[in-house]
């Protein structure tokens, strides 16, 4: 079969990528495939749906893909490793899409790569569709994302703690460059390696950069401005990341790399779910200073395409990071605006806002629930959201300064505020089903309720739930 894929990375020098090619497994069984995705992509759905075992797994290769292991280096946890690359995921080539975009087909859980290290190559089930659930959710929302066309049961173990049922996932993504595929070149001080991933990032994702003075300058960016905006629809929802490491942050500006993610519970801007993060490093609010600072190390492998004057260089890279954090802001605050019903904007808005999160913390509210239960409030004109006693009557006052009609305010706010996002205690739920009893009933009901976020869905509205204190997840992991 032909998945129509072309094959500009693989066109790329050597030094880009490793071939190689998946390692066959034992029984492969699809067990969930994303038929709209599919579609959007403008693929046969049903001939690749046919053939879904054999292709996604990598048993049986599309007769048009080039395989191949990506390189990249990264900061972990603030750690520098020069050399990390695909080490269990295999790019197949990229698909011209009917919206004129490319997109990148990797299947990650393919096997051994020359990247693998001390890895076996191989996912487990558990965290691939978890990795399913949380992408299409967070497309679902309305927020760039990698997405997930299909997941592969094996039919062969995985050893992690024990063993484990392992899968393959098939992603699909405006690309997969990171931020550490720059810092790869930039530690081996192949400046010609840089021009070339910097065209060929022009070309992929900012096509206007081409015309600009200075199109390194320009790349910069506008990735900085993509990563502001994402950082503020992630917090907007209430999602922490969990390994904001530079190897996890896509050039395109889209979410990638699902391992110990979590969405808020109650609020508190502290929040940490990965088991691997002791310091809390990437804490909700921690989030953009963090994706500044990854920002950073981005901008260093740029210097020497910017300027042939090392000084000038970081003076126009500071020029253009400096303002993240503010345009962040910006974009949060209206994000928060808009939660909260707002169309007018007020200098003092900020204040209220904080004031808001202030007795959510205090009260240890539910942050999604607390969102959703103001649009009601504003519906029906009462002052009584659980938790938020006294902030209620200055937000009165301030609507009233804000001319819209109730019915009007309330459908937009529930526009912006979802009353579904994917739980914790739901998600791991769904995903002890599918792999402890290979049953897949309630993955496959949150992925339905979870593809219409925004809407009442009476029949579920269990679903919107915090968890109660026994159903509390305290501790995520990212299953590698
Ligand atoms: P991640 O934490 O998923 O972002 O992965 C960090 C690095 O570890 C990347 O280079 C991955 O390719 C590699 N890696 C993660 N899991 C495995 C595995 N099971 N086998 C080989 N390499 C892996
Ligand atoms: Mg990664």
């Amino acid at each position: 079969m032909h998945l129509g894929l072309t094959h500009s990375y693989a066109a790329l020098p050597e030094r880009f990528h490793l071939v190689r090619r998946p390692t066959p497994v034992q029984a492969p069984r699809c067990v969930v495939f994303n038929r709209p995705l599919a579609l959007a992509l403008g693929l046969d759905a049903d001939a690749v749906e046919g053939q879904a075992a054999a292709l996604f797994s990598g048993n049986v290769l599309p007769e048009d893909a080039q395989p191949l292991a990506m390189a990249y280096a990264g900061h972990q946890f603030g750690h520098f490793s020069p050399r990390l690359g695909d080490g269990r995921a295999i790019l197949l080539g990229e698909r011209r899409c009917p919206d004129g975009l490319l997109r990148d087909v990797q299947l990650k859980g393919a096997g051994l790569t020359p990247f693998s290290r001390g890895g076996d190559g191989r996912a487990a089930l558990g965290p691939m569709l978890r990795e399913y659930l949380l992408s299409e959710a967070m497309h679902a929302l309305g927020i760039p994302t990698t997405r997930s066309l299909a997941v592969v049961a094996t039919g062969e173990a995985v050893m992690r703690d024990g063993p484990l049922p392992g899968a393959i996932l098939t992603r699909i993504a405006g690309s997969h460059i990171r931020v550490g595929t720059f810092q790869y070149f930039a530690a081996q001080g192949d400046v010609d390696a840089l021009q070339r991933l910097l065209d060929f990032v022009i070309d992929r994702h900012y096509p206007d950069a081409r015309q600009a003075d200075n199109p390194a300058l320009a790349v910069l960016q506008a990735v900085v401005k993509r990563q502001a905006a994402l950082l503020a629809d992630w917090l907007r929802v209430g999602f922490i990341h969990g390994v904001m490491n530079t190897d996890n942050m896509a050039i395109s500006g889209e979410t990638i790399d699902y391992g110990p993610c979590a969405f808020l519970d109650a609020y508190h801007p502290d929040q940490v779910f990965s088991a691997i993060d002791q310091q809390g490093r990437y804490a909700y609010a921690n989030q953009p200073g963090i994706a500044q600072w990854n920002l950073t190390r981005f901008a260093e492998t740029l210097l020497p395409l910017m300027d042939d004057d090392s000084e000038r260089a970081i003076q126009k890279a500071g020029d253009v990071i400096q303002p993240f954090l503010g345009d962040f802001e910006t974009r949060l605050v209206d994000h928060l605006r808009a939660k909260i019903g707002l169309v007018t904007r007020e200098p003092d808005d900020g204040a209220l806002l904080n004031r808001l999160l202030g007795a959510m913390q205090a009260q240890g509210a539910d942050f999604t629930v607390s969102f959703r239960r103001l649009a009601d409030a504003a519906e029906q004109g009462l002052c009584d959201v659980a938790g938020l006693g006294a902030w209620l009557p200055q937000w009165q006052a301030r609507l009233q300064r804000d001319p819209q009609p109730a019915a009007e305010r309330a459908a937009a706010m529930r526009r912006v505020n979802p009353a579904y996002i994917p739980r914790n205690h739901r998600v791991e739920a769904a995903l002890q089903a599918a792999t402890d009893d290979g049953d897949f009933r309630p993955f496959e009901q949150l992925l339905a309720i979870l593809q219409r976020p925004y809407d009442e869905q009476p029949e579920v509205v269990a679903y919107q739930q915090p968890p109660a204190a026994h159903e509390r997840v305290l501790n995520t992991f990212c299953g590698t």
